[in-house]
């Protein structure tokens, strides 16, 4: 089997992960954060988990990269630069601005670890090597439609985490009502500029690879979005009747 062919085969792999996570998510909640529970063995600080589980997006995903024949050409280098501005921030900026002490399942960092793994790889390698990105690609519109969708989504990520980071005061461990800007939308903003952020890399990478991933992400972050609205809505009794969970006006 040619390197290409094993490439095919992950993408494959990734939509394949995606169409199982839907009902399975949409039955079982990931077991972190609000909905944790027991039963899902051993424990690890939820800072380090996050660390531990999205450091082969930055470290993996560069040693993949520059391993490329076209690693230092300018659009893969563009794609670089779009890829390592959310990724370094959320492994190693983000764990630290949030609330210290809480505990992830062991086994939800060893299945997010090995999903990066895959992902990594297969952006990386498409970016860099198996794709093509001459400098024309510079002048399509799809490269910077969907350069701004990944960076509007990145604000719209950003700012509903900061939101949320501010809620709680040193020591606080309970949970509020978000509010403000697309709070009074959505209870998930920030799971919608994530959604925003993997749909525009698919665009600018016009790529089966970024598709996957960006599917992969509404796979994943759907059902939880569903989660998080039924829970507040459960637990607070005045929570804003008109908010939607995740996308604006529609779910
Ligand atoms: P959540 O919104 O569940 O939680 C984010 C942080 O905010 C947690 O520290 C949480 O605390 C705290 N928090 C959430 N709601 C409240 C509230 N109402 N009051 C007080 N504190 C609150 O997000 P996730 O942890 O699931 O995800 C974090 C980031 O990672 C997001 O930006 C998300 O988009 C991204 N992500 C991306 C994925 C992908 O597939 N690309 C997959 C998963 C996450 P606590 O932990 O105590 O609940």
């Amino acid at each position: 089997m040619s390197e290409l062919e094993f490439h095919t085969l992950l993408v494959q792999g990734v939509f394949l992960v995606a169409a199982l996570t839907v009902p399975a998510l949409l039955f079982i909640s990931a077991p972190y954060g609000r909905h944790a529970r027991g039963g899902w063995g051993p424990q690890m600080d939820t800072r380090l988990a996050w660390m531990v589980m999205e450091s082969p997006s930055v470290l993996w995903f560069s040693a993949v990269f520059f391993a490329g024949a076209h690693a230092w050409s300018l659009v893969p280098l563009l794609l670089l630069v779009l890829w390592q501005s959310h990724y370094v921030q959320r492994a190693f900026i983000f764990p630290l601005k949030i609330r210290p002490g809480g505990l992830t399942p062991v086994s939800v960092v060893a299945m997010g670890f090995a999903f990066n793994l895959v992902n990594a790889y297969v952006n990386a390698r498409w970016v860099s090597e198996f794709g093509r990105y001459e400098l024309s690609w510079l002048l399509d519109p799809r490269l910077w439609l969907g350069v701004g969708l990944f960076v509007l989504g990145y604000r719209i990520n950003r700012r509903a985490d900061a939101v949320l980071a501010a809620l709680r005061r040193p020591g606080e461990t309970g949970y509020k009502i978000p509010r403000g800007g697309l709070y009074e939308l959505i209870s998930c903003p920030n799971y919608f500029g994530e959604l925003l952020e993997w749909t525009g890399w698919a665009i600018a990478t016009w790529s089966v690879a970024g598709l996957s991933f960006a599917v992969f992400t509404a796979a994943n972050l759907v059902p939880r979005a569903l989660s998080h609205h039924k829970w507040y809505k459960q637990k607070f009794p005045d929570y804003p009747p008109g908010r939607k969970a995740v996308i604006p006006f529609v779910l």
